[in-house]
């Protein structure tokens, strides 16, 4: 490996400043600007960062953090992450890992997910993960959508991107080393899926982040906003952010492969599935953890709405593409794009490793369309809330102790926080309500 560039050869290249940039609970792309002069004793000492900016809701409320005074923690650029800002070739970008002065950082949701990968490398497994990332172009005071008309599914060009502000995404996002592989309108009015390539869990988190960040930066550049917000529109499509899964193992070979069998997937990839079932609801509360994600959850929409599984069945939320062999994986359909990546891995990677750990067997799948099966057959339902998915993970001990019990108490108290100001909102006089009844009545 070569050395990573310090400030001398970065600035001999002609990088003026670095932005140091790490996730908070959210998701959200924080961090701050650091000019060339200073990035040598940044690199070596990191950034003090108040721990306030873990314990914010998204409208910047402060929810926790009053009992310490909100002390500091440190961002340490990871100068292998850093890479030139396509358009800005002055401005260097790079993640950053995190430090208490005692310890690791538990709010971090990277190195919750460096532990997520740690247990399950107990098991001499490596995840692999493979996200698509849907999401929609809209015009930000009005919610119109940058193309206005929904025939043009699987398309690409002028018909569904006029102005080419996805084609400068996808650019933007292979000059970032994003790996794109494939962009396409979606279903929705301006809505659009770009997927990345497959690769090791913390590296393909890191790119999906990035990529979110870049995505809203482009599209803000042509005055427009890209949402990754689960339903945008009652009449239109969700926007998911399915996660394909598989497992490396010790020889680097695909280890959730078995050609032999029926469905193409090994034992491991069997009580790996088994798990991610089995902690399913816990996990929505990191997949979909919006109160608007669980207007998604449509019966036969492509967005599942019960705990089951199928082979190349896109109704079940979990589906085994039919391919097998070297890609053999699971793909979780069920995640949403306001999804904290790095968390919803984690998740992922922690319930699909407790299903190795206790051999979990993996039930029937579902097959041809599972609403004609009728409920007890579909499985049981995804929570229908943001709170019951909230009191699900509070009932998940196991998930709690692998994400960690101070991330999952933060991260709790800002959704609950979030939760009681929409509900304030919903015990409002609605306008239904007077245009209903004030007329007549
Ligand atoms: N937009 C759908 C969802 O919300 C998925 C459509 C597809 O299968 O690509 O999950
Ligand atoms: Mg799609
Ligand atoms: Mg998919």
């Amino acid at each position: 490996m070569p050395e990573p560039p310090d400030a001398a050869s970065l600035r001999e290249a002609g990088v003026e400043l670095v932005r140091v940039s790490y996730a908070d609970l959210h998701g959200v792309c924080r961090g701050k600007d650091v000019p060339i002069d200073a990035y040598d004793a940044v690199r070596a000492h990191g950034i003090a960062q108040t721990e306030a900016v873990m314990t914010i809701d998204l409208r910047h409320n402060v929810i926790a953090g009053f009992e310490h005074g909100f002390r500091d923690f440190w961002a340490i650029p990871e100068p292998a992450t850093l890479v030139r800002m396509p358009g800005d070739p002055a401005v260097a970008w790079c993640l950053a890992g995190t430090r208490r002065l005692d310890g690791p950082f538990p709010l971090d949701p990277r190195y919750a997910l460096r532990q997520a990968i740690a247990g399950l490398a107990r098991h001499g497994l490596g995840a692999v993960v493979a996200p698509e990332l849907e999401f929609y172009l809209v015009e930000p005071r009005t919610w119109r959508s940058y193309v206005a008309h929904d025939s043009s599914v699987y398309t690409c060009g002028p018909v569904s991107d006029p102005g080419g502000v996805v084609r400068e995404i996808l650019r933007t996002a292979r000059d970032l080393g994003l790996q794109p592989i494939v962009s396409s309108q979606e279903y929705g009015r301006g809505q659009y899926e770009i997927n990345l390539r497959h690769g090791e869990a913390l590296e393909s988190a890191d790119r999906s982040f990035r990529f979110k960040a870049m995505a809203k930066e482009v599209a803000a550049r042509h005055g427009l906003l890209a949402t990754f917000m689960g339903q945008l529109r009652d009449d239109d499509e969700g926007s998911g952010l399915h996660l394909h899964v598989s497992c490396t193992g010790e020889d680097g070979a695909n280890a959730f492969a078995d050609p032999a069998a029926p469905d193409g997937l090994s034992a491991a990839a069997r009580h790996f599935a088994a798990g991610v079932l089995a902690h399913l609801p816990a996990l929505t509360a990191f997949l979909n953890p919006t109160v608007n994600a669980y207007r998604r959850f449509i019966v036969e929409s492509l967005a599942p709405t019960h705990v089951n599984w199928g082979v190349d069945n896109k109704l079940a939320a979990v589906r085994v593409p039919a391919e097998g062999g070297e890609a053999a994986r699971l793909e979780l359909r069920t995640g949403d794009g306001t999804a904290n990546i790095h968390l919803a891995v984690a998740a992922v990677i922690a319930a699909g490793t407790d299903g190795l750990a206790r051999e979990l067997a993996l039930g029937e799948p579902v097959s041809g369309n599972p609403y004609e099966l009728g409920d007890e057959r579909l499985g049981p339902q995804l929570p229908k809330t943001l709170g019951a998915a909230l009191d699900a993970l509070a009932a998940d001990r196991l998930l709690v102790d692998a994400i960690g019990e101070e991330l999952c108490a933060t991260y709790t108290m800002i959704k609950r926080y979030e939760l009681d100001r929409w509900h304030a909102e919903l015990a409002r006089v609605t306008d239904w309500e007077r245009d209903e009844y004030a007329h007549h009545l």
